[in-house]
């Protein structure tokens, strides 16, 4: 069976790459070359433990005062205020505590296998060597402070995530680099990275090649079907891809696709940015969350990675690299002694659903349709097990996880 998959970020690559182990043929369908759009950029965490939604309880308190920050972890260009303030009622209708807890729930099972469903692709495409699992400090400037998130990290802990706390001076003695500003933490040591989100996803990518995907450079412009199923996937070339079947995984692009197979799916760019110091001058060995400060760190083999902050702006608007360089700027300020002199900035499109779930499922309007997108700030985290899902779902086997909070029907 001959399937089109839509987008080679990593979400679309580890489908097409469990697709393969199942026997499948594959067409990657993208203007785009591997991992050249949000896959390319972000902060590479790979975390078990990343299972709770982007709105939490009390959120909607913190939100005026961020803003009021124009460089601060949270913005809304003004003009794109009234296009996104339904998706942002329904984002805080999903931050009330029972639906935190049910959505924490269902991601926790996405996540928990991280490094089970990356590691026979990993090893196939013989690039074991591009992640670590040396686990993610949650740093924070007092205990006093850390108790504020205590709810939530109460919550990781109740769906089995380990959390470790770790006083001043045993994490001073794990990361020198957080001395002075830090005096707590929470060590999470299942948890690991990727040393370049990049270079894992052209891996698997290319591991793909080899095993037979072809690859269409060109963008999908919709699908010729029949009876309720897909036979083809229409580009902008004007040519028309013949396929068995389709898998969609366009990330923040999906939404025009998706539309045309089923209900209209809420999916929405929260747009991120980095900043990527070459020779920092820290030796951090751990992925570093500053909580306070909505700030993530990794060590990575090109430099030290800084990335976060949300901006809703939509999928056209230029980037405003001043988030970035407001990103270096409090790094600086948490590690005084960051060497800054060679760095490089990037903005990339998280595809977000109001919840903080991914759509991993069956398409509503096509048998032979599946979806895999919306996996907002975790998608490196959960592209692999969501590759294995679909393929599950493709061969007609039962998933291994419950799929029905992922379900692409649940907004109708
Ligand atoms: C600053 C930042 C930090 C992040 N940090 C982390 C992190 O530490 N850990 C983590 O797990 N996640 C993180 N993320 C999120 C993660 O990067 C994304 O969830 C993930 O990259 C999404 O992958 P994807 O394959 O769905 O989308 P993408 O990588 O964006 O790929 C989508 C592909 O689909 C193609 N496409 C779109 N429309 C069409 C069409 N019509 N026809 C053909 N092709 C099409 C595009 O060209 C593109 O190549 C971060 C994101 C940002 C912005």
């Amino acid at each position: 069976m001959h399937i089109a998959v839509i987008g080679n970020g990593i979400v679309g690559t580890c489908c097409a790459a469990w697709l393969q182990r199942e026997g499948y043929r594959v067409t990657f369908v993208d203007p785009l070359g591997p991992a050249e759009a949000t896959s390319f950029g972000n902060a590479g965490s790979l975390s078990p433990s990343a299972c709770l939604p982007v709105g939490m309880p009390g959120m909607w308190r913190k939100v005026p005062s961020w803003l009021l920050d124009p460089l601060g972890p949270l913005v809304i260009r003004w003009w794109y205020a009234p296009v996104v303030a339904p998706w942002i009622a329904r984002f805080l209708r999903a931050s009330d505590r029972a639906e935190v807890v049910r959505i924490a729930t269902a991601l926790r099972h996405l996540l928990a296998p991280i490094f089970d469903c990356y590691e026979p692709l990993l090893q196939r495409a013989n690039a074991m060597g591009l992640i670590r699992r040396s686990g993610c400090l949650y740093v924070y400037s007092s205990r006093e402070i850390a108790r504020q998130w205590a709810w939530g990290m109460n919550l990781r802990r109740s769906l089995g995530v380990e959390l470790r706390d770790i006083e001043e001076e045993e994490l001073v003695a794990l990361e020198p680099d957080l001395k002075g500003r830090f005096r707590f933490g929470l060590l999470a040591p299942e948890n690991g990275s990727t040393l370049d989100p990049a270079a894992l996803t052209r891996a698997l990518y290319a591991q793909c090649e080899r095993d037979g995907a072809q690859a269409v450079r060109a963008r999908a412009t919709g699908f010729r079907a029949a009876g309720g199923v897909v036979t083809g996937v229409t580009l902008d070339s004007g040519e028309t891809l013949d396929c068995e079947g389709v898998v969609l995984a366009g990330g923040a692009w999906s939404a025009r696709l998706a539309n045309q197979l089923g209900p209209r799916i809420p999916l929405e760019t929260q747009r991120g940015y980095h900043v990527t110091v070459e020779s920092s001058n820290l030796g951090l060995t751990h992925t570093v969350m500053a909580v306070e400060h909505n700030l993530m760190v990794n060590p990575m083999r090109m430099g030290l990675r800084l990335a976060g902050t949300v901006e809703f702006a939509g999928l056209d608007a230029p980037p405003d690299m001043r988030r970035a360089k407001a990103l270096l700027a409090r790094g600086q300020e948490l590690f005084p002694h960051l060497d800054a002199s060679r760095v490089s900035e990037w903005m990339g499109h998280r595809p977000c659903l109001p919840d903080s779930l991914p759509v991993i499922g069956r398409a509503p309007r096509a048998d032979n349709a599946w979806f895999a997108f919306g996996h907002g700030h975790v998608g490196m985290c959960g592209a692999a097990s969501t590759g294995r899902e679909i393929a599950n779902l493709v061969a007609g086997r039962a998933p291994e996880i419950d799929l029905a909070p992922f379900a692409p029907t649940r907004w109708s």
